[in-house]
This record gives C-alpha cells, sequence and structure tokens, in this order.
C-alpha cells in the first residue's frame, strides 16, 4: 500500500503551483490509463492533483479566426459527438470512436488521451528491463515478442508504438496543442508534440513535468467532404491499432489539390511524410498514386521478426483507406470498403 495525497485544483494556476513543488506529483483526467500504470507499479505519485474542475480546460468553442479549441478536459465521447466536430472534423470523430469501448471514452480526458503511454508489454512489466520505464536497462522487445511494435522511427533503444487513435487524426488535421506552465503559455504544432526514442524513450513528448496541456486546436479546414480513418487491429472492439490510417483528402474533380495522410500503430508517434503528400499533389487520386505514396510514407520500414507484417499491412491500409476517403460513407457499419 502506498500512500499518496489527493488535491482537487481548483484552478490552472493552482494545478501548476501544486505540481511545479512536487517531484512526484501527478495530474488526473480520467484515470484510464494512469490508474492502470498506478496498478501496474508503473506509476507511484505521491500527489494527484485533479485537474476535473478546471473550468478553463472544460469548453470546446470555436476560434475567432476560424477553427475549433477543444479542452483538454472534455471527454473523448463528448469530443467525438460535438455538433461541429461530427460535421466540420469528422475524421476527428471517426478516429475517437474507434478507440477504447465506449465506457472508457466517457471516462478518457483529450488531454489525457495525447499523454497515455505506449502498450508495449515489456513497458508494463515491472520484473524485465524497458529503457522507457528505467533508462539504460535494455529492450527485450527487439529480440522479443514484438508483433505490436514499431517499423518505423525506431531506435536501438526502443521499438514501443504510440497508441492513441485520436491523435492520429488530430495529427493529419495539423491541431496545435496549447499548454500552460510555470513560465506561462506555450503552444506546440501536434507534429513536434510527441516524440521519436533515439536515445531517450523515457521521454514520450515534448511537455515538461510542471507543465498543463489547456486545450488542442483546430484548423478551419476540416477535410468534411473526403476523409477517412481505418483501424486494423485483432479484435473489432477494445483492442489498440496495429496500423492504422486517417487519410483527409481536398479533390477538384478526381484530382488531389491538398492531403494529408497519418498512420498508427507503426511509430513512437503518429507518422506523416511531407514527401508522399507532395507527390500525391496534382495527381489523381486512385489506387496507383496511393501506392507510390505508400512506398515513400514506408521508406526505411523495418521489422523486428514477430512484427514484420505490419510493413505489407500499412500499404495496404494506405491505399484501401485513400480509395475510402473517396466516398466517406463507404466507412459507415456493414459498408464494403472499396479496395
Ligand atoms: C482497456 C483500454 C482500451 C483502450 N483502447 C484504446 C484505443 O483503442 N485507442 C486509444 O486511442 N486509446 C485507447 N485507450 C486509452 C485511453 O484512450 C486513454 O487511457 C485515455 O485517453 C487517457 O485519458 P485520461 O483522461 O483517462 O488520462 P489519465 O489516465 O487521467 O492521465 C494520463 C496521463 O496524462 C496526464 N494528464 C492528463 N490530462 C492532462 C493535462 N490536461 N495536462 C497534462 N497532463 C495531463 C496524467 O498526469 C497522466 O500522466 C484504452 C484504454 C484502456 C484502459
Amino acid at each position: 500500500m502506498n500512500n499518496f495525497g489527493y488535491k482537487q485544483a481548483e484552478d490552472t494556476r493552482e494545478a501548476i503551483s501544486l505540481i511545479e513543488h512536487n517531484e512526484t506529483a501527478k495530474f488526473v483526467a480520467g484515470g484510464t490509463n494512469l490508474i492502470d500504470l498506478w496498478k501496474y507499479n508503473i506509476a507511484n505519485p505521491s500527489q494527484l492533483i485533479d485537474i476535473n474542475h478546471l473550468a478553463e480546460l472544460s469548453e470546446i468553442k470555436t476560434l475567432e479566426h476560424g477553427g475549433l479549441r477543444l479542452g483538454a478536459g472534455v471527454k473523448n465521447a463528448d469530443t467525438a459527438y460535438h455538433p461541429v466536430v461530427e460535421h466540420q472534423y469528422p475524421l476527428l470523430s471517426k478516429a475517437i470512436l474507434a478507440g477504447a469501448s465506449a465506457q472508457i471514452r466517457n471516462m478518457a480526458s483529450n488531454g489525457g488521451n495525447l499523454l497515455q503511454r505506449t502498450r508495449c508489454y515489456y513497458f508494463y512489466d515491472a520484473e524485465v528491463p524497458c529503457n522507457k520505464r528505467i533508462p539504460g536497462s535494455g529492450c527485450p522487445a527487439k529480440d522479443g515478442y514484438n508483433r505490436i511494435h514499431a517499423i518505423l522511427g525506431t531506435s536501438e533503444h526502443c521499438i514501443a508504438v504510440f497508441p492513441s487513435d485520436m491523435c492520429v487524426a488530430l495529427a493529419a488535421l495539423d491541431a496545435v496543442v496549447n499548454i500552460t506552465g510555470p513560465t506561462g503559455n506555450r503552444s506546440i504544432a501536434f507534429a513536434d508534440f510527441h516524440r521519436l526514442p533515439d536515445n531517450r524513450p523515457d521521454l514520450d513528448n515534448n511537455l515538461k513535468k510542471d507543465e498543463l496541456i489547456t486545450s488542442i486546436d483546430l484548423p478551419e479546414k476540416g477535410f468534411a467532404a473526403n476523409y477517412a480513418y481505418l483501424k486494423l487491429r485483432d479484435r473489432h472492439s477494445y483492442a489498440f491499432a496495429l496500423v492504422s490510417v486517417a487519410t483527409a483528402l481536398e479533390l477538384k474533380g478526381n484530382t488531389i489539390e491538398d492531403v494529408k495522410i497519418a498512420l498508427g500503430g507503426v511509430a513512437h508517434k503518429p507518422w506523416r511524410s511531407t514527401e508522399a503528400e507532395e507527390f500525391l499533389k496534382g495527381k489523381a487520386a486512385n489506387a496507383e498514386n496511393f501506392s507510390i505514396a505508400a512506398d515513400l510514407i514506408l521508406q526505411g520500414a523495418k521489422g523486428f521478426g514477430y512484427n514484420e507484417f505490419k510493413i505489407k499491412l500499412a500499404k495496404k491500409a494506405i491505399i484501401r483507406n485513400g480509395l475510402m476517403a473517396l466516398n466517406p460513407e463507404s466507412q459507415l457499419p456493414g459498408a464494403q470498403p472499396s479496395a
């Protein structure tokens, strides 16, 4: 039994001041990841700072210059079913609803979703080495059972993947993460928020220990006409992605004017390839071009044994999802994918 303190923060200033002065304090939102980590002895906070009552984090509102602000404390379910999200950012709605279960989405917050930790089996097993848990201890996943692990952006220190669905859509939509901390406010482009493991796999992202995510901004352009999210997994519900793809297209006739493609389940962060997106611009939206783009996205992909299958699977998923984005209704339950 570990003793710990609990304090409900009244406002963001109090939340920051509480965390700033306690190295081992943790914010808690929905608790759906933090409490699991605690039970597995991976997290052991001395103080919980409950951020569920912070008014500044609790709203979804349209921005003056266009775009939408998603409060970090808003629940994943409330975000997915918000009328503006459903109408203007259906890709985000679709990705959130592909994650977890209805019960978990009702508890999980937007901020917590960005900060959920990997599902690597070795990370969750406190009895074995893991560079993400104990830097310098080793990575048994590289030569172990690595079916769920990364094929892109890995390092000799870590091959874990970041497991979020929501974040794959946020990456494709070029969201921005708003943060407050002891030295003031700052914003990070979504592409720069999560990290590759490199030689510091213990750091999942670029948020500092004493900073609080206040909101996530979506740009005005939501790609509502042509989008698709495809999640390939072992079970249809309650399973993390082996590979997922978010595709957002802007079309003129069948020509691609703008495109964003993000992959989940394949790397330590949602994966984007500028080269592939630039290649597709001005091209016909067809299987042949999506196939060339897939090869560009997967350049340098490397398997570690059990996860080799992901390279082929990701290629097929990128092509299939590109074609589904031409006809988003094809994603509805029961509809046949068009490839
Ligand atoms: C069985 C199961 C299945 C799941 N399946 C999926 C899935 O398929 N796809 C998917 O995407 N996710 C899935 N999840 C993960 C789920 O989406 C996350 O657990 C959830 O989003 C975390 O949000 P939370 O509010 O509960 O975070 P918490 O557990 O409260 O917090 C997580 C971390 O974030 C920190 N934190 C929270 N909010 C803030 C903030 N505003 N600022 C700074 N730090 C903050 C906390 O200190 C903690 O370190 C699953 C979870 C479970 C338990």
